[in-house]
This record gives C-alpha cells, structure tokens and sequence, in this order.
C-alpha cells in the first residue's frame, strides 16, 4: 500500500463539476489500496476576490485579518471535496492547516513552515478516511491563522509528503507537466519527462509559474518524490527529482519574465562597502536583486546596475533617493520597460558555447542585450519587453528542438 499526498489547483476545483470530477479521480487511486491524503487551493480566482474585498474595506489591511480572510477560500474547497468523495460513498475528513497541525512562523502572508505534527492525519488515513487538507494555511504559536505566501498550497503538499514520508507528491494542474517553453508562445514547445530541483526553481523564479519556489526547495531538502500532472488527463506529466546523465548537456528550457525592473545608480564611490551599503538597505526592506552588473571606474566612481521585481521599484527608488547622499550617488535612473529571457540546464558552465550561442541567436533577430547574467545553470539577458515573444520563439528554435 503507498501513501500519496494529492495537491489539486484552484482551477481543478473551479465549479461543482470539476470537484466531482476531482473526487472521482481521488477515489480511484483509493480504490486501487493506496492511502490518499489531498491538498486543495481556493477555488478558482477566489483569493483574489477576497483580496479586493478587503482593500475595499481599508487600504492597507491588516496582515492578521488578512491571513484570517484570505484561509476562507481553501476551508471552502476542502468542505466540498470531503462532501463530493462521501456523496460518492468513500469515507473522508477535511481538515485545515490548524487541525493538522502545521506549525508556521509567525510572518502573516509569507509565513514558513516549522514542522508538521503527523498524528491527526494518520489516524484518518488508519480510519480509512481520504484526508483533505486545506493547502496555504498554517497555525502560529500562539494559535493564529498564518498564510504561506500566493501559490503556497504546493508548498503545503509536498511539506506533508515529506512529514508523511509519502511515496509520491503530485501536484495536479491545468498544464501536462513543464514545458521547454511556454506554450502559448511557441506552439512546438515540448513537455519534459524529467527536470532537476535547480532547474525547476530557476524555470519557477523565471515565470514559468507551474509551482511554488519553496515547494520545490522542500522536495529537494527533503527528497520527496515530485511530480507535476494535469487533473484533464492521465499523461505522465514531468518528474522533479536529480538528473543522473550530467555529462550530456541539454538545454532544458527557455524562460522568460516580464516582472522586472532597471535601476542605474551612477557615481558611486570607488571604495570598499559602497556596494555592501547599497544592497544591505535593499535587502533589509526584504527586496530581492536579481542581475548585478558593475561597471568600470571612471574618477574613482562607478555606475551600478540592477533588477528588482517590479512590485519592489517604488521601495527601491524611495530607498535610493532618500539615501542617495550617504551612498555617494550624482544620479540614478530606472525603468520598468525591460523583460528577461533565459536559458536554463544543468551543466551550463561546463560547456563555453551556450552563451555565444543564445547571444548570436538574439543578433541575428536584431535584439539589443541590456544586461547579462549567468550561473551554473542559466544565462539571462535583459531585453525590451516588445522583443520577448520573438527571442524566446527563436532561442528555443535553436536550443530545444531535435532534442529527444
Ligand atoms: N489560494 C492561494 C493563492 O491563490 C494559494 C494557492 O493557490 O496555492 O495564491
Ligand atoms: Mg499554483
């Protein structure tokens, strides 16, 4: 008998017919002897929904209330899927993230998870019961209602897998798994068997949003067997687990990201801690840097350029602007008319001709770089977001097909 922890998308249990439809498919993994344990998210656009409302009723809600709100969604879900699996004559339980216990810090809407006490859940799953677990939601300390951040049901799943020990944690969407491209920019875009946990998190973090960046981590730290499936059908979907043939570099996948954002600081003294200076005031506003690119020294000063996350520019700029003396800096510039586009594979940095080719491929299109960054297992370039469509179009043209 495997035990399996289900996790199931906002859209897989949009309307009455998609929870039937999802609890038909629960109950036939349960009918076939294993132990089922099912994590659903809000349905359908519903968070959002409950968000509006709240910014209706004040303009900065209060994160505690809004972590109590925006749970509502998911307890919602977990009571009709546990209603739909008895109306089909199986035994189940719903259960929030409290009742399960799972106990997260206490950062309302990016709360982490500490660790998960098991004993409720198995003695369900002992009963016979098909367990749901409402995804995205824990308890703090002190008996608070806490949120794991947008997307965090996928996080909840594959936390329980490895709290559980569980064979296998899939996660059911609306896609069939993770393709080398996104598929509503290049129709010949091809859905993967199998990705490593590094590669995943660089596709996720670069706007192939097919799961939650912390969930993959956890699989990862907690080597949990992960796959990504589409609840339409009975593909295979891909597998997230460690490549074994590193040798034979593949280019996975192209991805690309148009939540970002330029900033120029010019001026900026040619001494020790300037940098450190600049980026420790950022990241104590919890903003991210994502591509750093430093140039030469000019009369002792340097020009700085980075990218933040465009919801993180207004911050960024208020910070440098009321820093601006202190750091040394004449002037700074921004823009949030850039994009990034991005090869990602293992191996990348073993094998020198990857970036002169993603480089030669956006030439020939006739495509300006604005800055550059690479890693073991990406090369990024920024670029007009205009010009997205036609560079990811044309690097997977050149990197992806005829691949196996
Ligand atoms: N319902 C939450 C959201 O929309 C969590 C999730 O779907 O994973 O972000
Ligand atoms: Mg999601």
């Amino acid at each position: 008998m495997a035990l399996i922890v289900q996790k199931f998308g906002g859209s897989s249990v949009a309307d009455t017919e998609k929870i039937m439809n999802v609890a038909r498919r629960i109950i036939d993994r349960y009918d076939k002897g294993d132990q089922v344990v099912v994590v659903v998210s809000a349905q359908g656009d519903t968070t959002d929904r409950l968000t509006e409302k709240a910014f209706k009723i004040h303009p900065n809600p209060p994160k505690r209330e809004m972590d109590m709100l925006l749970s509502t969604g998911e307890q919602i879900s977990i009571a009709l899927l546990a209603m739909a699996i008895q109306r089909l004559e199986h035994k189940s339980v719903s259960l929030t993230g409290g009742q399960v216990g799972i106990k997260t810090t206490n950062q309302y809407s990016s709360a982490r998870i500490e660790n998960i006490c098991c004993d409720r859940l198995k003695s369900e799953l002992d009963a016979g019961n098909i367990v749901i677990v409402a995804g995205f939601q824990g308890m703090d300390d002190y008996s608070n209602i806490t949120t794991l951040g947008r997307g965090g049901s996928d996080t909840t799943a594959v936390a329980l897998a490895a709290a559980l020990e569980a064979d296998v944690c899939e996660i059911y969407t609306d896609v069939d798994g993770v393709y080398t491209a996104d598929p509503r920019i290049v129709p010949d875009a091809r859905k993967l068997d199998t990705i490593s946990h590094d590669e995943m998190l660089e596709m996720a973090s670069l706007g192939a949003r097919v799961l939650h960046n912390r969930a993959v981590e956890l699989a990862k730290k907690y080597n949990v067997n992960l796959v990504v499936r589409s609840s339409l059908n009975n593909n295979s979907g891909t597998m997230v687990k460690e490549v074994s043939n590193m040798e034979k570099m593949v280019v996975k996948g192209v991805a690309h990201d148009y939540d970002t954002a330029q900033i120029n600081v010019m001026g900026v003294k040619d001494e020790p801690g300037m940098a450190y200076r600049l980026f420790r005031l950022l990241a104590d506003a919890n903003i991210n840097v994502d591509i750093i690119v430093q140039g030469e020294v000019k009369d002792k000063k340097r020009d700085i350029s980075f990218t933040v996350a465009q919801h993180n520019l207004e911050e960024t700029v208020a910070i440098i602007e009321s820093n601006k003396e202190e750091l040394g800096i004449k002037e700074f510039t921004y823009s949030s008319d850039v994009a990034k586009v991005s090869v990602i594979g293992a191996g990348m940095a073993e094998n020198a001709g990857i970036a002169a080719l993603m480089f030669e491929t956006l030439a020939q299109e006739g495509i300006n770089i604005i800055m550059i960054t690479t890693s073991e297992i990406k090369i990024s370039c920024l670029i007009k977001p205009n010009e997205v469509e036609k560079a990811v179009r044309a690097i997977h043209d050149k990197f992806c097909l005829g691949q196996e």
